[in-house]
């Protein structure tokens, strides 16, 4: 569904991502794990095409999307991201967060938009909240509408950024619920985490950065209990204990 071929990106000189080459099938739950700076962020940027490769190339269903003359508004409706620090629109309450996009870009009335903003909103148990502001959510809570908001637009693949690292941990496990629901319902994911458990029993295969570089690839089972590069054990023994 995804596939990126030797991505680089520099920021002058500093080289973030050195011949990254990763693959995603439909309905695969990727995490990625990796120390601080390790370019996590800045691969899922690229693939959503927030930041632009300085090399290689990012396949989605097949067609080149860093091509020029790619629909780049229409890939960016499929592939959704959620971010760190949730990002909603501060001034809009909890519905209008979730349905201003979609009314701009799908051909569908106000009353549909709201209907299945209404329906997200109660999967991601916040039904209460529609007419709530963002500020007066707790950080779960405006992670779960963010998530609310990134189905709206009946995205195909979701990226998850640190989805939960700014969050209370008492916080952590509801909007972990979520996900997991998602990734149940076929949802195809690469998620970026420090959450190791939701890594293990959730995902399909974890991929550790080191430096810009994915290191090691395979399944949960096996980076967990039997890690072969040394960076990855390094890493997971400060991380895991
Ligand atoms: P991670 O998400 O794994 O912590 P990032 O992708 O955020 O890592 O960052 C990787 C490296 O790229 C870091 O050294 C960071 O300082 C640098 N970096 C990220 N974004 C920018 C930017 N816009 N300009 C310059 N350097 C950046
Ligand atoms: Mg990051």
């Amino acid at each position: 569904m995804i596939k990126v071929s030797n991505l680089s990106k520099n920021f002058g000189d500093l080289e973030v991502l050195k011949d990254i080459n990763l693959e995603v099938s439909e309905g695969e739950v990727i995490c990625i794990i990796g120390p601080s700076g390790s370019g996590k962020s800045t691969l899922l940027r690229c693939i959503n095409q927030l930041e632009i490769q300085s090399g290689g190339d990012i396949y989605y269903d097949g067609k080149n999307i860093c091509e020029k003359g790619s629909d780049l508004r229409k890939y960016r409706e499929e592939v959704g991201m959620v971010f760190q620090k949730f990002n909603l629109f501060p001034m809009k309450n909890v519905l209008k967060n979730i349905m201003l996009a979609p009314i701009l870009t799908k051909k569908k009335s106000k009353h549909e938009c709201e209907k299945k903003a209404i329906e997200l909103l109660t999967k991601v148990g916040l039904a209460d909240k529609s007419n709530a502001m963002p500020s007066t959510l707790s950080g779960g809570q405006q992670q779960r509408v963010a998530i609310a908001r990134a189905l709206a637009m009946e995205p195909k693949v979701l990226l998850f950024d640190e989805p939960t690292s700014a969050l209370d941990p008492e916080l952590v496990g509801d909007v972990l619920k979520v996900m997991r629901q998602l990734a149940n319902e076929g949802m195809t994911m690469i998620v970026v985490t420090h959450e190791m458990e939701f890594a293990r029993e959730v995902c399909d295969r974890v991929i550790f950065m080191d430096d810009g570089y994915i290191v090691e690839e395979d399944k949960p089972e096996a980076i967990f209990t039997n890690p072969k590069n040394q960076r990855t054990k390094t890493f997971l023994a400060r991380i895991v204990g």
